[in-house]
């Protein structure tokens, strides 16, 4: 990482002013009343409210360029983007892969056609996205995926099956990669398509999962029509396209303002319990309090460290590099340390953390549960421990075999 040691945490004034333009917005726009967390319908409605809001404030998709409703902000007004919606508590917008991927898909390799097109119902969730990637053999080794789209008048019939597809149960485009050229080597012949999920052939069954929410799906294809008109960059070309998408996951690094996920609970809110639990003298007696004690210094000090690594990533990208192998690494670190956060207060609450207490106030009924659960699934997506492992092995220690 040449010259990465480097950090400048000073912000521009144009940078000071995106953030106070956004602060004085979700001032004026975030919903009083939340929808419970228990609510999944309710959740949702809140969720798609949120992103019409944003879009109406030119908020949904900052890093777009101004032509398509963006910001053609940079990586630091990214980081600031992501720091004060997490700040204000502020909900999901429901398009999230449709903003991020599908989005970063179709500025690199859409054709004008497909961007004029595909591009505006986005920011508002007119249409919403899901990425149709992993299969039941292929997670880790996505190029090994099986799902064939094979040529057809105007365009491609689709057979095959995806799973672990986020809100496709809601989705009106899935981002599919499919194999075209089952005699091309296997990266090659790969093929991406923005597919309209509603055409004939496309099956989506919910999956219930551990936190008792149904994002996730498995998507089967039985002759699913694609127009070619809907394949996203060129024949055999699908895996740079997923290349982009996955970069653009990894560049929304955050700088490590500590949420431990998504709009959730924050360290500061860890830090706020564990201040009031040992003021009503509810920690746990002896050396197990002691133990707790030390775990939390730990945690918020390893927590620190990680919010360093994230600014100085990010100051990295500001520079134009691309600090992939070191972005797979503080997604490694910031994971555990995040399911070892929960485990701590876990043992904070005792009994109570499965009963459901709302401390601090802020967090919200059942968000402790929820978070300690969710917590568990961030080793998995977007690659898992051991894959960022195998990444650190080889690309960082440089150990080969
Ligand atoms: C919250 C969440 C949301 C997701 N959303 C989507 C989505 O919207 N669309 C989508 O397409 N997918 C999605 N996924 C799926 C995700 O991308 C896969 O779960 C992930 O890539 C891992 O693949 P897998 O589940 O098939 O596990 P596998 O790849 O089968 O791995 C199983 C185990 O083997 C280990 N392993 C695998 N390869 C190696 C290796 N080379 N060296 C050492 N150990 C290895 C893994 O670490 C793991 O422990 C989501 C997953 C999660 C958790």
């Amino acid at each position: 990482m040449s010259n990465s040691a480097s950090v400048d945490l000073s912000l521009t004034a144009e940078e000071s002013a995106f953030r106070d333009e956004l602060r004085a917005f979700l001032e004026a726009h975030l919903p009083g009343e939340r929808a419970s967390l228990d609510d999944e319908a309710a959740r949702l409605e809140e969720s798609r409210r949120w992103q019409r809001t944003l879009a109406e404030g030119r908020w949904a998709v900052p890093g777009w360029p101004e032509r398509w409703g963006g910001r053609d902000a940079g990586p630091v007004q990214l980081m600031l983007y992501e720091a004060e919606l997490a700040r204000a508590r502020a909900p999901r917008g429901v398009n999230v892969i449709g903003t991020g991927w599908g989005a970063a898909a179709l500025l690199r390799h859409g054709t004008p056609e497909q961007q004029q097109r595909l591009l505006p119902p986005i920011p508002a969730g007119d249409e919403i996205w899901c990425q149709l990637f992993s299969e039941p053999g292929a997670g880790s080794d996505l190029a090994s995926l099986t799902t064939r789209a094979t040529r057809a008048d105007g365009g491609w019939r689709v057979e095959g099956q995806k799973v672990w597809s986020s809100i496709a149960q809601i989705a009106d485009r899935g981002l599919l990669l499919a194999r075209t050229d089952p005699a091309a080597p296997k990266h090659a012949g790969i093929t991406c398509f923005a597919l309209d999920m509603r055409a004939s052939g496309v099956e989506v069954r919910p999956i219930r999962q551990i936190t008792g929410e149904q994002e996730f799906n498995e998507v089967f294809f039985d002759g699913a029509f694609v127009a070619d008109s809907d394949r996203v960059g060129a024949e055999g070309a699908g895996w740079t396209v997923a290349i982009t998408t996955l970069m653009a996951e990894r560049v929304g690094l955050s700088a490590g303002e500590g949420t431990l996920w998504g709009q959730g609970p924050t360290f500061a809110d860890v830090l706020t319990l564990w201040r009031g639990r040992r003021d009503a003298g509810l920690l746990p007696p002896g050396d197990a309090g002691a133990a707790l004690r030390d775990e939390m210094a730990r945690l918020h000090i390893e927590g620190e460290a990680l919010r360093m690594t994230g600014l100085r990533l990010l100051s990295a990208v500001a520079r134009g590099e691309v600090p992939a192998a070191e972005m797979s690494v503080r997604k490694l670190a910031s994971d555990l340390w995040g399911q070892q956060v929960h485990d701590a207060v876990w043992q904070l609450l005792g009994v109570e953390a499965q009963l459901g207490p709302g401390e601090p106030r802020a967090v919200g009924e059942g968000a402790w549960q929820r978070a300690f659960l969710f917590a568990r699934a961030l080793t998995i997506g977007g690659g898992t421990t051991e894959v960022q492992k195998d990444i650190l092995v080889r690309r960082i220690l440089g150990v080969r075999g």
